[in-house]
């Protein structure tokens, strides 16, 4: 049985991969399943998003398969949970993360620890062979600092404080950052309905 992975993003491979390596499935990302298809992410919630992207592999998929996508951002409890749905397109979706970053820390500013909260949030959604559908919800919950921190990750990773571990996700290793992520827990819950 062959699991396509509507992704693009080769971290996102590696991750899945990792996770799901000792089931008995293919994993396929979209480009080795070759299928090329421009989706629309038009959904007000991460759950929408993932199913409209999971949805439209499977409808271009001609063979069998299980169809993962996946739909993630950051949630700040201080801005009424922005960036949230819109967290690659915040602020134009061509402006660097050190640009969005600083801008978030600027609007906390005067904001205290206890009220700086903020989780990042992953939506993965299943397309079975017979059409039925499935969603988990993964998350991992942090503080925005005062200041950027770690080379490692990517997005706002820099900004997101974990209290455990006294540091930013940007300054973990993949592996640490995988073993407690919300992509990561999504993932392992899915698992569970493979
Ligand atoms: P997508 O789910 O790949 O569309 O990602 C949505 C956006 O959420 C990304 O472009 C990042 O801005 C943000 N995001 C999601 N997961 C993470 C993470 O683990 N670290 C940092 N930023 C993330």
């Amino acid at each position: 049985m062959k699991i396509i992975f509507a992704t693009g993003n080769e971290n996102k491979m590696r991750e899945i991969r990792e996770i799901y390596g000792d089931l008995d499935y293919e994993i396929l990302s979209m480009k080795e399943a070759g299928i090329d298809t421009d989706i629309v992410e038009d959904g007000d919630t991460f759950e929408a998003n993932a199913l409209i992207k999971a949805r439209a592999v499977a409808d271009a998929y001609e063979g069998e398969a299980v169809v993962l996508a996946d739909d993630s951002g950051l949630e700040v409890d201080a801005l009424g949970g922005e960036p949230g749905v819109y967290s690659a397109r915040y602020m134009g979706e061509d402006t660097p993360y050190s640009e969005k970053n600083a801008k978030i820390i600027e609007r906390l500013e005067g904001v205290s620890k206890e009220d700086r909260t903020a989780r990042f949030v992953c939506a993965i959604a299943a397309v079975f062979p017979d059409g039925h559908t499935a969603v988990k919800r993964g998350t991992i919950e942090g503080y925005i600092g005062w200041e950027p921190a770690g080379e490692n990750g990517f997005g706002y990773d820099p900004i997101f404080y974990v209290d455990e571990y006294g540091c930013s996700t940007a300054q973990m290793t993949p592996e640490q950052k995988n073993a407690i992520s919300h992509r990561g827990n999504a993932l392992r819950m899915m698992k569970e309905e493979l």
